[in-house]
């Protein structure tokens, strides 16, 4: 279904200016996916770009404690390095974090008017392991949680779903709205993996109860296991849940190619999580997503994938919107049916009276 919107796509050479030296997520990413973004949106007006602004301070302040962000400014500003075990940050870092928060608010405000059918914030830092008090696992604002907080505040929404498809569980999202029934957060996560939370039993608590969902799953899944969870259990979650908007935590580290983890998806295998979220949305929020860069390590399979999903929100068929990618099919799969993998759809079904 092609829309006669564009999907927006939020994208600066400013993203490549919080410097991580040897490290994993570096600037060359988001110097990959700004070329990737200036192609597509050179060759086809289905695409609209949005250069970002900053975050506003109070929306920041929604999700993190003010005490976290004046220290991770100082400590930026006189000169950055490790900040904890694994995220490192340079002097321009806290800036361009506020962009990669701002860009992402300013892709719901594109959709929520109307101007973009949805729309995806190639950012970084990403977002989705920080916490109120704190930066973790390569992430220093949590993106997804401050758009979340954004949705309910300032459009006043009840519902939103933040689906976090990257390949380790969102624990800081997860956190932020454990016992908010306004929040429904599903996360499918290899397991066991960094940053070891994530169990099915995770479920929420108080008034949130229910509305926490965790999906783990072994090493070498592939695609079809993914998509047969989301069929099996995030659609009926979603019938029940009703969103009004739908955000995702899109990581591509759970790429065949991926150096961090092992979950063996592919390009055509995020389309087709793409072209499933968007029927979804479709069904009960009239098209409304916006997606976040979270993780993906390996150049090729990240911008593969992210093009794939690109072009699937842009209308094109899962099929098609992968072809331009040069990594390929992964090494397989597992079958759905295998034991193990049913006992965990089980057990999450069971835990959420499905
Ligand atoms: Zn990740």
């Amino acid at each position: 279904m092609i829309s006669s919107k564009p999907t927006a796509i939020i994208t600066s050479a400013r993203y490549q200016e919080h410097r991580t030296g040897n490290h994993p997520e570096s600037p060359r990413r988001a110097a990959a996916l700004h070329e990737l973004a200036a192609k597509l949106l050179a060759g086809s007006d289905r695409f609209t770009g949005i250069d970002p602004v900053a975050v506003e301070l109070a929306w920041l302040e929604a999700v993190h404690s003010p005490r976290y962000l004046a220290a991770l400014e100082r400590f930026c500003i006189s000169g950055g390095g490790s900040i904890d075990l694994n995220t490192t940050v340079s002097p321009a870092s806290y800036q361009t974090a506020l962009l990669a928060a701002g860009g992402l608010l300013q892709g719901v405000d594109a959709v929520m008017a109307g101007k973009a059918a949805n729309a995806f914030a190639l950012v970084r830092p990403p977002g989705h392991h920080a916490g109120t008090g704190g930066s973790e696992g390569f992430c220093l604002f949590n993106n997804v949680a401050i758009a979340a907080k954004y949705l309910l505040d300032r459009y006043g929404l009840q519902r939103v779903l933040i689906v976090d498809w990257d390949v380790h569980h969102g624990n800081g999202t997860q956190d932020m709205f454990y016992d908010d029934p306004r929040v429904l957060f599903f996360s499918s996560h290899q397991y066991p993996l960094y940053p070891g939370s994530g169990q099915p039993g995770e479920t929420g608590e108080g008034k949130g109860r229910g509305y926490n969902w965790n999906l783990p799953l072994p090493a070498g899944c592939g695609d079809e296991v993914l998509e047969r969870a989301y069929a099996a259990l995030l659609e009926p979650a979603v019938e029940k849940f009703r969103p009004q908007f739908i955000l995702v935590s899109a990581g591509y580290d759970g790429h065949w190619r991926d150096p961090l983890a092992g979950l063996t998806l592919s390009a055509a295998g995020y389309a087709r999580l793409t072209g499933r979220v968007m029927e979804l949305a479709a069904a009960h929020c009239q098209g409304k997503i916006a997606l976040t860069l979270e993780g993906g390590y390996d150049l090729t399979a990240l911008t593969g994938a992210v093009e794939a999903t690109l072009r699937a929100l842009s209308g094109e068929p899962p099929e098609a919107a992968s072809q331009p990618d040069r990594a390929g099919p992964g090494p397989g799969g597992y079958s759905p049916e295998l034991g193990p993998l049913r006992d965990i759809f089980q057990e999450v079904r069971q835990l959420h009276k499905l």
